[in-house]
């Protein structure tokens, strides 16, 4: 079975965002009663304890008014957070919810049809239909499983539907020449392809900076906390928001063009979360680029052609080897070498090609053996 999520944007009325208002409240209500006895529990008899949300309705009656599906989500989550925690204690304790920071968003379940996707409308577990804006449809065989409703900083609300369904054989695309392609990670851009072109991000993000720093320079003369404060703030939170379906809706068109181009993409296994770390230098230009996400689009769209993103080790030297004579040349470890002359055989190499080039190479030997 493969699961795929679309997420949808919706227009609740005025009684549904008071119930959803409602359900994100009781979701972080129950996740902090259940956390504080767990961690009581335990300081008294250092064992797991199991508590269901059914146990705090009596005392909070008003966690009956919302969908006990999205409590029971809460439960889940906790038990898996608390299990992860003595697992792996790098993982750190589960933290309570607070109201101020806590992210606005509840998951309920697809229980015999009870969330349903209809013309321009899907109806929801207690909150009925909501009006919403269907971009995509799902396939006729994709059942639904689950959805997660969330409200934005900027107060616009979307709905992410997970779909279930069974994958069926796609016969794999034989391994030619031109059929693979290798990718380097450039941190300033995107990659740089073994055919020699570079694929950088539009700057979406340097594009608004205008509109934003206006924006910001507006919420400065407001009194902190007011309700035209808080409406400022809600614009800011749009224009990021703009910037965040910019960027994806970026990626999806690269990511599909590629797939439709090649059936194999060769990249370094790179770890996205230590290569966002301070110590790497360059957080930014990473967490900004979006590479982590194009790979992750590019990785379910080239198998559902019958294609595979293929992972090259991390520590294969991409970058030093000649990819002409295949020697080795150490001295092209200092990053700020952009071009070298390979001291074997003379070819004269872009760094960035080089590696991509090299990186398709063992690409296609992992895909041979
Ligand atoms: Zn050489």
């Amino acid at each position: 079975m493969q699961n795929r999520a679309i997420k949808y944007r919706i227009y609740p009325s005025a009684e549904q965002k008071i119930l959803f208002a409602k359900t994100f409240g009781c979701c972080r209500k129950i996740w902090n009663l259940m956390l504080a006895d767990k961690i009581t529990y335990y300081q008294q008899t250092k064992k797991m304890l199991q508590t269901t949300p059914a146990q705090y309705k009596k005392a909070y009656p008003y966690l009956k008014e919302v969908d006990s599906l999205a409590l029971a989500n809460v439960q889940l989550h906790l038990q898996t957070a608390y299990k992860n925690f003595f697992r792996d204690k790098k993982t750190g304790f589960p933290k309570f919810k607070s109201a101020k920071h806590c992210r606005k968003s509840y998951t309920t379940n697809c229980q015999n049809g009870s969330i349903r996707i209809e013309n321009d409308r899907i109806r929801i577990p207690k909150a009925g239909y909501v009006k919403a804006v269907l971009h995509r449809l799902p396939e006729k065989d994709w059942k639904i499983k689950s959805a997660t409703i969330s409200q934005y900083g900027d107060g616009t609300y979307y709905i992410s539907i997970l779909f279930e369904y069974e994958e069926f054989p796609v016969s794999p695309v034989p391994v030619t020449e031109e059929q693979v392609v290798g990718l380097d990670y450039k941190s300033a851009g995107l990659y740089m392809n073994s055919n020699g072109k570079c694929q950088n991000m539009p700057g979406y993000y340097r594009m608004a900076q205008m509109k934003l720093a206006k924006k910001q320079r507006k919420l400065r003369h407001k009194v902190s906390g007011s309700r035209n404060y808080q409406k400022q703030q809600k614009r800011i939170a749009r224009v990021y928001r703009h910037i965040s379906n910019q960027r994806k809706d970026y990626l999806h068109k690269l990511s599909t063009a590629t797939a439709k181009q090649y059936a194999y993409v060769c990249v370094e296994d790179l770890n996205m979360r230590s290569m966002s770390n301070k110590g790497f230098g360059n957080g930014k230009a990473t967490l900004d680029n979006g590479y982590g996400m194009f790979l992750s689009m590019l990785d379910y769209k080239l198998a559902e052609r019958g294609g595979k993103l293929v992972k090259v080790d991390k520590f294969f030297p991409s970058s030093q080897i000649c990819h002409c004579c295949g020697c080795r040349n150490p001295e092209v470890r200092d990053l700020r070498i952009r071009e070298w002359i390979c001291p074997d055989c003379g070819a004269v190499h872009d760094r960035d090609t080089n590696a991509a080039i090299n990186i398709k190479t063992e690409g296609m030997r992992l895909l041979a053996a």
